[in-house]
């Protein structure tokens, strides 16, 4: 079978598609990685311990299918019921999962209708295009204001681009990459304003002022997502979670996979929220490492946006971002830079530990001469 005959084997969606591109996780040793947002600090004593004790020979059996002690737990600590919850594999699953529950195929792309868009504002999570991309969705993906502030409903409406309609509505809040937070009030008005399916993607609500999971409880068309990746340091596991109406979070168990939480990621998640006491010394910690990065960071001549996230989205001096990038490879500090021409001209920095960002600040002041 030649090459061409083989690619006829493959779905041209499929073909055509440009695949998300995850950050780096190098294999080199000795690095520090400030380019996947993840926790500097290591699940708690507890966590690993129950962790380390669920290996043994019940790796034979499925894990819950439910995840019903999970969820019982997150309704306790939501002040909702385990109805109210679905696990993922990662928050990511469960966006995808959106897509595919809330979201028709477009049919015709030039007889599009509001039940065929996925719409997002730019820049926020790369993920929510490509989603739309695989499920063959219409995209509308709608500039937030230059400085990466919420354009207000009055605005969106004037504009005539945000669709009010749009099947569903995918919100980074606080923003991604740009770590801006936005204020619970605007989003409670731009929720009422929507008529599709609104997630709020609170992937480092941890880390912010306020958060707005009130509001999936409030509305019954919007869905909070959280995970245990970023605050509970559990990349490795693969749990997220959705809040919302007991109706669409039914909608989206139809669809996912029976077994899509593994076991040890049940445990892991499930011990973590009885040890939020550690976790909260580790926010804080991040929150204040923040503040002196964003310092002296500043006091170097990198302009900050002001972050509500565990990492700095910043526009480095003197040299262009994307030469930033390998001049700070080269002091083996691993940071993301994202191409599109919104935000071309930032890094994104994870906060990592005190250690890591006065790294980061001597690199920087020996890159500047
Ligand atoms: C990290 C991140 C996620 C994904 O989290 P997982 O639970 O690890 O899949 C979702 N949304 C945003 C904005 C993120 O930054």
């Amino acid at each position: 079978m030649s090459s061409t005959q083989r690619s006829h084997l493959i779905r041209p969606l499929v073909r055509g598609l440009l695949p998300y591109v995850p950050g780096e996780q190098p294999k080199i040793p000795g690095l520090i990685k400030l380019n996947t947002n993840e926790n500097p600090y290591p699940p708690s004593p507890a966590v690993l311990r129950a962790v380390k004790a669920a290996v043994d020979g019940r790796l034979r059996l499925y894990p819950d299918p439910r995840a019903s002690r999970l969820r019982e737990h997150l309704a306790d600590q939501h002040g909702c019921q385990p109805e109210n919850i679905i696990i993922g594999n990662g928050s990511d699953e469960l966006l995808a999962l959106a897509v595919r529950g809330f979201v028709e195929p477009a049919a015709s792309p030039r007889h599009a209708r509001a039940t065929e868009f996925v719409q997002f504002f730019t820049p926020s999570y790369s993920l929510y295009p490509v989603l739309a991309d695989i499920h063959g969705a219409m995209e509308n993906g709608v500039p937030l204001k230059p400085d990466f502030r919420l354009p207000a409903l009055a605005e969106l409406e004037r504009n005539g681009k945000w669709r009010f309609d749009a099947a569903l509505t995918l919100i980074t809040t606080p923003n991604a990459p740009s770590g801006r937070g936005y204020a619970t009030a605007a989003l409670d008005k731009l929720c009422q304003a929507q008529n599709g399916v609104v997630v709020l993607d609170e992937a480092y609500a941890d880390f912010a002022d306020e958060n707005a999971g009130a509001l999936a409880l409030k509305h019954p068309h919007v869905l909070v997502a959280r995970t245990f990746s970023k605050a509970y340091s559990l990349c490795f596991q693969r749990v997220g979670y959705f809040i919302g109406h007991p109706e669409l979070i039914a909608a989206l168990d139809k669809i996912r996979d029976s077994y899509n939480v593994n076991g040890l990621g049940q445990i892991a998640a499930a011990v973590t929220l009885d040890d939020l006491v550690y976790y909260r010394a580790n926010i804080q910690q991040i929150k204040a490492t923040r503040a002196t990065l964003d310092r002296e960071l500043t006091g170097l001549g990198f302009q900050v946006c002001p972050s509500q996230t565990n990492f700095i989205f910043a526009q480095p001096p003197k040299f262009a971002a994307q030469d930033w990038l390998q001049k700070l490879r080269e002091h083996k500090i691993l940071v993301r830079w994202f191409s599109p021409a919104d935000v071309c001209d930032y890094l994104r920095i994870t906060i990592g530990t005190e250690a890591e960002a006065a790294a980061l600040v001597a690199a920087a002041r020996e890159i500047l001469g």
